[in-house]
């Protein structure tokens, strides 16, 4: 990519693309825009025409990718290949699941940008679950999203030849290197990295500490660094999906690459149950609280019977290798992603109560003791699961982890 012909976008610029690259607006539409993203690595530019007499607001988003970490300035440099990877991941994705994903209109490779459907009629299904909202057709949605995208990108669902290539397309060592250090190492280390509450520095203490969990969770790594299993969407937390009753929309596939598929379904599962634990302070009733983290951690039973059964239904009709059709392998090879998706929901976990990125599911509490007991409950909980995830047989276990430990 040749940097030098890149800059980061003005809300003009941004207004200009919208009008050229788009047959969205008329040349007579009064078009602004607002930089709305919320992210520390990229610009989210919203462009839209403001409404006139009976004539709806029409509107596009362009992302752009920022050279560097916007929270600290221009010392941390990144990679703008992300943004191709994020473009090609979203084209994927969009071939795979089309209503899953926003559509994708453009793409600039020298600016970094990708142009896009506006989601804004959704939410950020963080916020929704923070305000305690549920969502019925979630699961449904979720399951088929990680279903068809992990199938049809392994070494089960296509030519072995097309994916070795394909995997050469993803490789993302910057954003990789991320989550191999905040996910993988910092929580488990004295790092200046890490954000943790004065108030379980003990818990802390004992992550640093506890070998046997540091055996699972190098195990989890070593599997990170080396599986190319499927193409992960790699950053697939409750901020990356954009939800409303009837529609369910993932963004932000920065990190995709070629990695283990737990890695992914473990994202999802992590994020719901730092949701049940944040509850500790949002729901004060302790029998609507108890309903609320029911209703969590069925989701995540009901995500993962809905994953299996399509996964293997994927495969017996789509499989490209008749070997791979014997029962007791299959058998074996969804128990293994159980596993990892039970590790990886740990680690996630753990890395978002100590590491340097927290969730604002738990970060906004005011109350210091209701936040300090919301943390402590998300590290048993994934302490647990990082510890036992190889000794998950079904997922009726997965869920007895989490239950005991509410
Ligand atoms: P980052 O990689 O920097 O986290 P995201 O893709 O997650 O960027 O976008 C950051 C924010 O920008 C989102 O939380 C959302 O508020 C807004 N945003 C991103 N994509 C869209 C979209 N297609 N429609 C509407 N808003 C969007
Ligand atoms: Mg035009
Ligand atoms: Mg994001
Ligand atoms: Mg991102």
């Amino acid at each position: 990519m040749s940097e030098s012909a890149y800059r980061p976008l003005s809300n003009d610029d941004a207004i200009a693309i919208a009008r050229d690259i788009t047959d969205l607006f008329d040349s007579n539409d009064n078009l602004l825009c607002e930089e709305i993203g919320d992210g520390n690595l990229n610009f989210v530019f919203r462009v839209y025409s403001v409404p006139e007499q009976g004539v709806p607001t029409k509107s596009i988003i362009i992302k752009q990718a920022l050279p560097y970490a916007k929270v600290v300035g221009e010392s941390w440099p990144l990679s703008l290949d992300r943004a191709r990877i994020e473009h090609e991941a979203l084209t994927i994705q969009g071939r795979l699941v089309p209503d899953l994903v926003p559509q994708v209109y453009a793409y600039h490779k020298d600016m970094a940008y990708t142009i896009m459907e506006d989601l804004s009629d959704h939410t950020i299904m963080r916020k929704g679950l923070i305000e305690g909202n549920q969502y019925a057709a979630f699961a449904d949605h979720i399951s088929r999203f990680l279903a068809n995208t992990l199938f049809y990108t392994s070494d089960l669902g296509m030519n072995q030849q097309d994916k070795k290539r394909q995997v050469e397309r993803f490789i993302n060592p910057d954003l990789c290197k991320i989550t191999e250090d905040l996910i993988f190492d910092d929580p488990y280390t004295v790092s200046d990295n890490n954000n943790i509450n004065p108030a379980i520095m003990d818990e802390h203490e004992k992550l640093c500490q506890d070998a046997s969990l540091h055996v699972e969770v190098m195990l989890l790594r070593e599997k990170f660094l080396t599986q190319s299993q499927a193409l992960l969407h790699g950053d697939l937390h409750t901020g990356s999906i954009f939800i409303t009753e009837a529609s369910t929309k993932v963004i932000d596939p920065e990190f995709a690459y070629y990695g283990p598929m737990g890695f992914d379904i473990g994202a999802v599962f992590a994020n719901l149950l730092l949701n049940a634990a944040s509850h500790e302070h949002w729901t004060k009733d302790h029998s609507k609280r108890d309903a609320k983290r029911d209703y969590l951690i069925q989701t995540i039973k009901e995500i993962w019977n809905l994953f299996h059964d399509r996964f293997l239904q994927l495969w017996h009709s789509n499989g490209v290798d008749r070997l791979s059709f014997n029962p007791a392998y299959q058998e074996i090879y969804m128990k293994r992603v159980l596993q990892d998706a039970a590790g990886y929901a740990g680690c996630k976990v753990i890395r978002r109560v100590v590491g340097l990125s927290h969730v604002a599911d738990i970060d906004t509490i005011a109350d210091a003791a209701a936040k300090e007991r919301a943390e402590r409950l998300a590290l048993a909980i994934g302490t647990a699961m990082v510890k036992r995830n190889r000794e998950i047989q079904h997922i009726d276990e997965l869920i007895d982890i989490c239950q005991s430990a509410f």
